[in-house]
This record gives C-alpha cells, structure tokens and sequence, in this order.
C-alpha cells in the first residue's frame, strides 16, 4: 500500500474506491507482494531442491491458492477438508501434504484415499498406520525436536509439552514400529512453531532432523516447516530469509553429501507468503471520548480478526481516509459485546465517523479465523490482481446465518 498524491493505492488501484464498490468490513489482498514472497523464499535457497508446501490454513481462499499454484507452491494441510479444496484448486495428490493433529484414523484413511502425503505425528497413528498399509503406502513422520521457538506461548509447538509431532526422545520406539511394519518412511518433519527469529534455532532443529534422518535410509525429503516471522511494526525484528537460506543450503547440502543421496528440502510458509499481502478495511461507526481515551468504534470486531485479542499480535493500523489529519492517540475497538481492542493508543490521522481504517499484515490468520459470533456476517474479501481489484469471497446475507440450521419449532 503507498499513499500516491494523497491517496493510498495498491498495484495503482484506489484502496477507498474499492472499499466504497464493495462495502466494509472487507478484506484486501495484493497479489504482487504474494508472488514477491515466494520469489525471496526460492531465491534464499538457490542451489537445493527444495519445494514451497504453503500452509493454507493461513489464507484458504481458492484463488489465493489458485494463485499459489500459478507462482509455483505446493501446499501443507492440516484438514481433510483443506486437502479437498487444495484438489479443487487444481494441485495434483503429489503437491499435497497433510498434517494433521489428533484427528481420527478414518481421517488419515481418507486422505490416502485421496493420494496425498501423510504426514503423521503421534505413534499410536504410526501403528494403526503400518497395520492397515504395511510398506505400501510412503508417508512422513512429524518429529518434535523440543526446541522453544515462537513469538507466543500459543504458537510455541515445540516445546517439551507441546502435543505437536513425536518426541525426539520416543524416535527409538518410533524406528521399531516402522521396522516391525516394514512402513515406507520418506520423509521427516518438524515444525517448531511459529515466528523462528534467528538462523541459529533454525540449524540446531535441522541438526535434530539430520541425525534421526541417519536412521531411515529410503528418505526423498526432509520438511522442516516454517515459522519464518514478518515485521508488523517499524524497526521489528524480522526472519532474515537470505541468512537463513545461506545458512540452511551449506548445511543441507553437507547432509546430502553424508546421508548419500540428495534430497528435497521442504518448508512450509503460511505468514511469510501472505501476512503482508493482506488489509483489512473497516469503516469507523463512532467515536467516543471518554475520560481515559478516545475511542474509535468500527464495523468489526473479533468475529473479523481474532489474532490481536488471542495471541496480542499487532496490526498497524492506518485513517486512508484522513492521511493528512492531524495525529491523536485513539483505541481502536469492535463492536463485539466483549472487549475486542483492535489496537492501543494508537496515534492516527484524527478519524471522523465514517473514515475508513486499515489494519496491515491482515493476510494470515485473519479471514481464515472469522466467526458469525454476535451472529454478524463474515467480512467480503478482493483480490488486486494485475492492477486490477477482484472479488473472490461475496460478503454473507442474512439467509448463510440460517443456511445451516434446522428450524424444528
Ligand atoms: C500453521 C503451520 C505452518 C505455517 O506456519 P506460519 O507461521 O504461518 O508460517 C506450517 N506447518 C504446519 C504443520 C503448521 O501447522
């Protein structure tokens, strides 16, 4: 988003026209900083083989995923219903990984069903697994290699009493399961939780990943999915992707070397690919000046964006339609009945009734985690796409709130 001759635009479309066409509160997406994102990742790893398993549950429009598979990703899942719509969206059985947690066996069994690669984190699964297929269907095996990494306690699933992946200190168990089967390992897994910041956390997790790969000889990749943190702020510290990249290659490679053979090296980015892309549009309802603060009160709430009331992320918030207003410090709040501050004294241009204010870094987690709570519709979504602004979710009518119900009085 760059503010042009008083006019905040993005790919040279006018952000408040489209909010004018399609009503607030309306989630915007840029298609460029999408592809920009994969490029970096690809770039930072030049010389490995390595694949792009975006995360979809951090953005599940279909044509974001459309999108995605236009710019070259594959894609990780964590549901069978993510699965189903990643094959709608054109991705082949092969481009799809699924990574689920404590779902039921008949879960997994669908999804081999469906072709695509299990994933699987608990051992119990693992035998269930060996019994039903044997050595006839390849799968991967989530390690936890209890490394804290994370920007927030909910998000940390790495740690020692994280119910994510299988405890590197139960992979002994682990290889006897998988020799008693004779279970088709290909490959090994780890994703430590969200928001990795230094290169060093990320190469001690891959040296765990490296030495309990020695004990699986049939391995085609190692996953070691993501956590790669963005900035929110000015002056927040961010992933250095090009470091990292530099770093994981050399000692990739040299695990190649070791191990005999070379093998794909996978990540599994959601934040990275779209956090930035996203702005979230809402209208301001009232301003209320009470004796502790001023308050700006917009047509949305946690039902829309639930990231800054249940892990305290923060989301830059911008007045697009006051950009040369004078700044004050406002809260700017929802209009849920429980309290849904979007933002803390934040200095803005003076908002009016009415202004439309953006919140930045909307693109992950932010649709995907909205709610009827308060029994208000879901927000509409647009896609900039080759200069060019594109719905792709409609906003709900009254009718999708009875959709699903059953009236049986
Ligand atoms: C959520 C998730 C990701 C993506 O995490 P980000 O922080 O959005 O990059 C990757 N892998 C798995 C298994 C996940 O559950």
């Amino acid at each position: 988003m760059e503010l042009v001759n008083g006019r905040y635009q993005i790919q040279g479309v006018d952000l408040l026209s489209v909010c004018k066409d399609h009503g607030t509160p309306l989630y915007v997406y840029d298609a460029d900083k999408i592809g920009q994102q994969v490029e970096r990742l690809r770039n930072a790893f030049e010389g490995v083989n390595l694949r792009i398993k975006y995360a979809t549950k951090a953005l599940t429009n279909i044509n974001i995923l459309k999108l995605m598979r236009k710019y070259g990703t594959e894609v990780d899942t964590v549901s069978i219903q993510e699965v189903k719509l990643a094959l709608h969206c054109g991705f082949t059985p092969e481009e799809i990984l699924y990574t689920p947690n404590c779902v039921s066996f008949d879960e997994i069994k669908m999804a081999v069903d469906l072709g695509v690669m299990i994933n699987i984190d608990n051992i119990h699964i693992l035998e269930q697994f060996g019994e039903f297929y044997g050595n006839s269907v390849p799968c991967c095996i989530r390690v936890n290699p209890h490394l804290t990494a994370g920007g927030n306690a909910k998000i940390q699933v790495g740690h020692i009493g994280s119910k994510f992946g299988i405890s590197v200190f139960q992979m002994r168990h682990v290889r006897k399961v998988v020799e008693n089967f004779g279970i088709d390992v290909v490959g090994l897994h780890m994703h430590s939780g969200s928001d990795f910041l230094q290169s060093e956390v990320f190469l001690m997790a891959a040296e765990v990943l490296f030495n309990e790969a020695q004990h699986f000889p049939d391995l085609k990749f190692l996953d070691m999915g993501s956590g790669f943190k963005v900035a929110y702020k000015e002056g927040d510290i961010t992933t250095n992707i090009e470091e990292i990249g530099r770093e994981m290659s050399k000692v990739f490679k040299k695990f190649c070397k070791e191990y005999g053979r070379d093998l794909e090296l996978w990540f599994e980015p959601g934040k990275f690919l779209v956090s930035e892309a996203g702005y979230f549009c809402v209208s301001t309802n009232v301003v209320k000046h009470s004796p502790a603060a001023v308050f700006a009160g917009v047509d949305s709430g946690l039902n829309h964006l639930i990231r800054p009331m249940m892990y305290g992320s923060y989301h830059d918030i911008v007045n697009i339609s006051n950009p040369s207003g004078t700044q004050r410090v406002y809260d700017v709040v929802g209009y849920i009945c429980e309290t849904d501050t979007f933002g803390q004294d934040r200095k803005l241009n003076e908002v009016r009734a009415g202004d439309v204010l953006v919140m930045k870094n909307a693109g992950a987690y932010g649709f995907s985690m909205t709610s009827n709570y308060n029994s208000r519709f879901r927000p509409a979504e647009v896609l900039i796409y080759k200069g060019q602004a594109h719905l792709i979710r409609r906003r709900e009518v009254f009718e999708d709130l009875l959709a699903t119900q059953v009236e049986v009085l």
